[in-house]
């Protein structure tokens, strides 16, 4: 395959040339939910966005290994190695098992990705089942002088880990200013420097989630999950680690400094992040009244916007905007993709009306460049969709006999929108599903009315041949005095 796909890698902060450090095989590691609460539309821009890459890579004939982890124990509520596992408070507040709390939102999540034909990744693995393996970069942290213990926990030694490498490369922060704006601790810490960060926790006694260790009944700290996991499923290095911009600090620059402090190494070549989302041109927040679970924003039950959006304009509204730009949510803006959705979906239906000619007056193959370029710069899935528009007016064209198109070009063509649209933007026709099952209605009851008639006729055979064979599609059909009634048995 020719490789002209680039990325923009946030390490180093300019775009290269993709090129897997075992290809055909890609290694591709994504920041996953955790799940203490429903999803919301801030987790469908990294859902979405690494879901592209997944489906790109793919169609580019890549073997892709796309582990995606969901986090159940050790992401705190305050991000600063203190206070209540995220998970254990909702357990304690629903008096549920942790175990209940991260299957139930798990199930949810797994839900709502599907809505948005989110595909699910090769691997999920769980940050609990993998215990021994982040012990096990513990151990190696620790003996490499990484890491240090106090009190039963472990934290990792930043100060020492930036005598041998660069601390803080991925966001850009300095070492020297750390320590300068850190305020003395006095004491009062178990850590040596503040911005130090937990490996381990010793368990408070009312603490449920806890392991038992050589160093403490405790829990992991949330950085781990990801440096263990990661090199569990692809190895010491890998090709990309994406997750949302809010992660790059402090959570993937633990990573970094964990892996490399861990392995002696980087484990990863591409880094990759996709920016945040507003509502309305505010931060999204609980407190703020703006927050939108992706429950609410498909059934329209929410205060914030005054309709519902489905799945699919949810999606192409995200994949209308650069995944590394700002993307704010409005009704205007949702509305204007709803309606550049159903006009694209509309014109892929009309494909098959098309009538080939002997010449064609139009260029599939430009169209077909220009959209590929845009997608190996970095995914610019904006200019990507403004081509496929452009195509949109080309099919118009040949739809009414203003432009001719050769049959072998209408192929091409059919593929191009088929390929792009549906298998690497993820995008699917919704269809009118009530229309349908009207439809269905309609087809049935003829069905049973000409069997009425047969059965009027005496022609028996034709009327139990109506009967059998809606049977064995799975539908029930049963004579009553006014004539039928019928039901779908499975
Ligand atoms: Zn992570």
């Amino acid at each position: 395959m020719e490789n002209k796909l680039f990325i923009y890698n946030t390490l180093h902060r300019k775009k290269e040339l993709f090129e897997p450090i075992n290809a055909p095989h890609v290694g591709l590691y994504v920041c996953g939910p955790t799940v203490y609460g429903d999803a919301h539309l801030g987790h469908a821009r990294p859902a979405i966005t690494f879901d592209l890459l997944f489906r790109y890579l793919t169609h580019l004939e890549y073997k892709v290994r796309y582990v995606r982890n969901i986090t159940d124990v050790g992401h705190l509520v305050n991000d600063a190695d203190e206070g209540e596992d995220k998970i254990a408070k909702k357990a304690r507040l629903e008096q549920l098992e942790p175990m209940e709390i991260v299957q139930y939102f798990t199930d949810r999540y797994h839900k709502d990705m599907d809505d948005l034909n989110v595909r699910m990744p090769s691997i999920e693995p769980r940050a609990s089942g993998h215990i021994i393996e982040q012990m096990e970069v513990i151990d190696r942290l620790l003996e490499n002088n990484f890491a240090y213990e106090s009190n039963g926990s472990i934290y990792f030694d930043v100060e020492a880990y930036s005598k041998k490498y660069e601390y803080g490369k991925l966001s850009g922060r300095k070492i020297e200013d750390l320590i300068a704006n850190t305020r003395e601790l006095a004491g009062q810490s178990e850590k040596k420097n503040s911005f130090d960060f937990a490996l381990w926790k010793k368990a408070a006694p009312e603490h449920i989630m806890r392991w038992p260790s050589k160093w403490s009944d405790g829990f992991p700290g949330w950085h781990l999950e990801c440096s263990a996991m990661s090199q569990k499923y692809l190895g010491a290095e890998f090709d990309i680690h994406g997750g949302g911009l809010d992660l790059q600090f402090p959570h993937h620059e633990c990573e970094i400094a964990q892996s490399t402090g861990a392995y002696g190494k980087e484990a990863v070549k591409y880094w990759m992040h996709n920016n945040m989302i507003t509502i309305n041109g505010q931060k999204m927040g609980k407190s703020l009244g703006n927050f939108i679970t992706l429950g609410t924003m498909f059934s329209g039950e929410n205060d914030v916007l005054e309709q519902a959006y489905s799945p699919m304009t949810v999606r192409f509204f995200m994949l209308q905007a650069h995944y590394r730009s700002p993307l704010d949510f409005s009704n205007d803006a949702l509305k204007a993709a709803e309606k550049g959705f159903k006009r694209l979906m509309t014109a892929i239906a009309s494909l098959d009306k098309i009538q080939a000619s002997d010449s064609s007056s139009v260029s599939v193959q430009d169209l077909k460049s220009k959209s590929y370029d845009a997608l190996n710069d970095d995914l610019n899935t904006p200019i990507l969709i403004a081509h496929l528009f452009d195509g949109v007016k080309m099919i118009n064209s040949l739809l009414v006999g203003k432009e001719k198109i050769t049959a072998s070009d209408l192929e091409s063509l059919k593929t191009l929108y088929r390929s792009l649209v549906f298998d690497v933007l993820g995008l699917k026709d919704e269809g009118d599903e009530e229309g349908d099952n009207e439809m269905l209605d309609k087809v049935i009851s003829l069905l049973l009315t000409t069997r009425n008639e047969a059965k009027k006729n005496k022609d028996w055979a034709t009327a139990d041949k109506i009967r059998d064979e809606l049977t064995n599609l799975g539908i029930a059909v049963k004579d009553t005095k006014d004539g039928f009634e019928w039901e779908i048995i499975k």
